[in-house]
This record gives structure tokens, C-alpha cells and sequence, in this order.
């Protein structure tokens, strides 16, 4: 897929709309982790440096369509000012006179964020009004915002239709050709790495990977709900009951295509969840009653690790455990150090998954990381999204 590149256009003297991702934590009026703005500068400064001046807007939160001060992009604009070391000029809305008049008066390299997009229940309408007043604010449209792309919402979608000049950030760019090359002839074998909690949310995924990957090993609630599916034991582990008979389904697929899959050979259990448990290693890939499984044990470390070592192409979504409690993080850990130092091309997905890279300390030694964790994850699924087909090169 080729999307349109902020490369080789011509932004000098244009005023351009840029959408970021700005919907950062905040706690108290205090930005707790601004990576999602940082992450954008290498745009800022390219448009910038080209002789742009910007109009930056973004979602924070679920304001539900109406102005609300503790979804207000206040504090962005001032850390963001900070980072940059330059005037962030901050308008109150991000439609209307007030705003139309501070753009008119924007001069070359000035920067101006707008008031959180969702203050108006049209942006995430998808109205096409409310669309083209945003675009006949600015002389070109750049979205750099990959974690809304799933969504056909107004600056994402809609405005596509009225901007005069559309194109994709570096963000999007990155993100769109690490994914693609997931799905587009990976280099083989092709290893699937299953973890996490949030089982029926990723099972559209699965499947449409199935017909890419070699291996699929699995950890975490996954694991569980898979070894449930092939009726074996799993104590009190937490399984997802509702994703079992698709996780039958599964399996099924994975057999007809002769598919190396790998439930973990054996399991840290514990009574109770908490950081005093004593917790042991089961034996075999079974959770006896009134166990839990908390974390992979080392005969599936060394196993997965392997496989890891085996492959050409890694997708990694999902903890192997309970990874925010020391004690049942080693296999997440691990793991996340085994693919950083595999030369296989590695992707990323998922807010904890990359917590936990973080965590480990490797995250600059993975190939890709990605952003937006339902946007990527949706991706794999069907292939594209809305807000990336409108940025297709024709
Ligand atoms: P990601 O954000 O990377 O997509 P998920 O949100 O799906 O991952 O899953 C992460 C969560 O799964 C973590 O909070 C972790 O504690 C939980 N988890 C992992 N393994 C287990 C387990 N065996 N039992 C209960 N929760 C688990
Ligand atoms: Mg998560």
C-alpha cells in the first residue's frame, strides 16, 4: 500500500491542518506520559522546516460532544511548547470566529493547537459540515494520528473530502509499512506470539493471520482460553469463557494448515493473586484445581525462545502473565529480551505489550512498536482503515 508522504510537496507560506494523537494521561492538570507528543515532532519539525505554519488538532478523552475543562488540550499545548522550546499558541475552540481570526493572524513557523476536537459531537459523527469548517481552516491536511484511523470520524475522514492537499505524517507512514510488511510476503517462518487478556478483541486478527504465520505460541488469558478449548485442565486461571468455542474453531484451522502451535509446556501457579504469593511450577501444561496460572514457567520459556530464535518475522501482542507484579514477570520479560536480540523483524502491539518492552529495557532494539493499539490491531485484521484508504496514493 503507498499512502501520500509529506515528502517531495510543497508547504512553504501554507498554513496545515495537522491531526495528532494528543490524547495523552493526565492526572490532576499533570501530563503523566507525553510520548504521544513527542512521538510527533519529527512531523512538526519537517512541516515546519519546509516553511509551514500549523494548526494542530486532537481528541483527549470522551468529553461526549460538549466543552469540558478537564478534557481541555490546555496542558498539551504548554508541554508541548516546552518540548519544542517555542511559543505554542492555544485557542479556545477548535471552530468558529475566534479561531478563524487567531489562524488569519498565524504567520510562517507559528504553531496553533486546537481546542479538543471532541468538545463537538460532529467530530465523532463523522459530519461533513463540521468536516469542511475544519479544512477551510488551512491551505493542506496532514493526519498523523494513526490511533484514530480506525474510526471514520470528521478530522480523520470526513475532512479528506474538502482539504485541499492531503497526506500522511511520518507516524502513520512508519506504522502502515511496518503492519503491511506483516501481511504483505513476511519473510518465513512467520511467528505469532498470543498473550494478554483481551481475548475476543484480537480473535479477528488471529484468523486473518492464520494464513500468514508458521507458529503461534501463546501466554496469559490466551493460553488459558486455548488450553480450556483443548479440555484440559486450567484450575481457577483466568479464562475468557466466552472466546472458548472460538478458540475451538481455532485450532481447528491451525491443524488443517499444519501450523506449529504451542500452548506453554509448563506454568507459575499460585493460590491467590498478590506479591506475597509463593508460587510454584507446575510440571506439566495443565493448572491443577485450585491453582491459578499467573506467568509461563522455564521449560515454556526455553521452548518459546526457541521458536523466537527460529523465526524471520515476529508479531508479539499480549503479556505471557501478570506482568505488573515482579514476581509473574520473568516470561514477559524474557521473551521481550530473546526477540530483542533475534535478527527477526519484530512488530509490537498492544499498550501493555509495550509496557512491558519498556520494562525490559529493549524497546529500541524492536523493529517497530506500534502506536495505536485497536487501530493496529484492526489493521492486521482487514488489511487497511478507513482514515489510511482516504491517504492512498491513487
Ligand atoms: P495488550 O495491552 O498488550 O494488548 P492486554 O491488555 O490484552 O495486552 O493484556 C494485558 C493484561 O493481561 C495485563 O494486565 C496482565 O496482567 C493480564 N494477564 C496476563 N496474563 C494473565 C493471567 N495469566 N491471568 C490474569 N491476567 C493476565
Ligand atoms: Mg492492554
Amino acid at each position: 500500500m503507498k499512502i501520500k508522504s509529506i515528502k517531495n510537496r510543497n508547504y512553504k507560506g501554507k498554513k496545515v491542518f495537522l491531526r495528532v494523537d494528543y490524547n495523552v494521561p493526565i492526572e490532576k492538570g499533570v501530563i503523566t506520559d507525553d510520548t504521544r507528543i513527542t512521538a510527533t515532532i519529527p512531523t512538526i519539525n519537517y512541516l515546519l522546516s519546509q516553511g509551514a505554519s500549523l494548526i494542530l488538532a486532537s481528541h483527549l478523552g470522551r468529553p461526549k460532544g460538549k466543552p469540558s475543562p478537564e478534557f481541555s488540550l490546555k496542558p498539551v499545548a504548554e508541554r508541548l511548547s516546552k518540548i519544542l522550546n517555542k511559543e505554542v499558541k492555544f485557542a479556545p475552540d477548535c471552530i468558529g470566529e475566534e479561531v478563524k481570526k487567531m489562524v488569519n493572524e498565524l504567520k510562517e513557523g507559528e504553531i496553533l493547537l486546537l481546542e479538543n476536537l471532541r468538545f463537538h459531537s460532529e467530530e465523532e459523527n463523522g459530519d461533513e459540515n463540521f468536516a469542511k469548517e475544519l479544512a477551510s481552516l488551512a491551505d493542506a491536511y496532514v493526519n498523523d494520528a494513526f490511533g484514530t484511523c480506525h474510526r471514520e470520524h470528521a478530522s480523520v475522514y470526513q475532512i479528506t473530502k474538502f482539504a485541499k492537499d492531503v497526506a500522511a505524517g511520518f507516524l502513520i507512514e512508519k506504522e502502515v509499512e511496518s503492519l503491511s510488511k506483516l501481511l504483505i510476503n513476511p519473510e518465513k517462518p512467520f511467528l505469532l506470539i498470543l498473550g494478554g487478556a483481551k481475548v475476543i478483541d484480537k480473535i479477528n486478527m488471529v484468523k486473518n493471520l492464520l494464513d500468514k504465520v508458521d507458529t503461534i505460541i501463546t501466554g496469559g488469558v490466551m493460553a488459558y482460553t486455548f488450553i480450556k478449548a483443548k479440555n484440559w485442565e486450567v484450575g481457577d486461571s483466568k479464562v475468557e469463557e466466552e472466546a472458548v468455542p472460538v478458540a475451538k474453531e481455532i485450532i481447528k484451522e491451525i491443524n488443517k494448515r499444519h501450523l506449529e502451535f504451542h500452548t506453554p509446556l509448563d506454568h507459575v501457579i499460585v493460590q491467590k493473586i498478590s506479591e506475597d504469593a509463593v508460587p510454584i511450577i507446575t510440571e506439566r501444561g495443565t493448572v491443577p484445581h485450585g491453582w491459578i496460572g499467573v506467568d509461563i514457567g522455564p521449560q515454556a520459556i526455553e521452548e518459546y525462545t526457541d521458536c523466537i530464535n527460529r523465526a524471520k518475522t515476529i508479531f508479539w501482542n499480549g503479556p505471557m502473565g501478570i506482568y505488573e507484579i515482579k514476581k509473574f514477570a520473568k516470561g514477559t520479560i524474557e521473551l521481550a529480551k530473546a526477540i530483542a536480540n533475534s535478527k527477526a523483524f519484530s512488530v509490537i502491539g498492544g499498550g501493555d505489550s509495550a509496557a512491558a518492552v519498556d520494562e525490559a529495557g529493549v524497546a529500541d532494539k524492536i523493529s517497530h512498536i506500534c502506536t495505536g493499539g485497536g487501530a493496529s490491531l484492526e489493521f492486521l485484521e482487514k488489511g487497511t482503515l478507513p482514515g489510511i484508504e482516504v491517504l492512498k496514493e491513487e
